[in-house]
């Protein structure tokens, strides 16, 4: 599956019942609630200020999985 944040070619572990786990090159190791991944079709994530998002949330809590999920998401500018 794709990551998605960067788009990349990225494994996914679908397991949980509550969103996904992301093990990307690009972006880290991170989990995507199922809220966000409900909101996300037709719209993207903001690539760059999710992985500094992604960065600083290790930086707070190393080992920490980091969890992208509605109440933090930062979604791409459209229009
Ligand atoms: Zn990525």
């Amino acid at each position: 599956m794709k990551c998605v944040n960067c788009l990349g070619e990225a494994r996914t572990i679908d397991a949980q019942m509550n969103g996904i786990d992301i093990n990307c090159p690009n972006c880290g190791h991170f989990s995507v609630s199922a809220s966000v991944l409900r909101q996300r079709p037709g719209r993207s994530l903001d690539a760059e200020k999710t992985r500094v998002f992604l960065h600083n949330e290790l930086d707070i809590n190393p080992g920490h999985l980091p969890v992208i999920n509605s109440e933090n998401v930062i979604w791409a500018p459209t229009g």
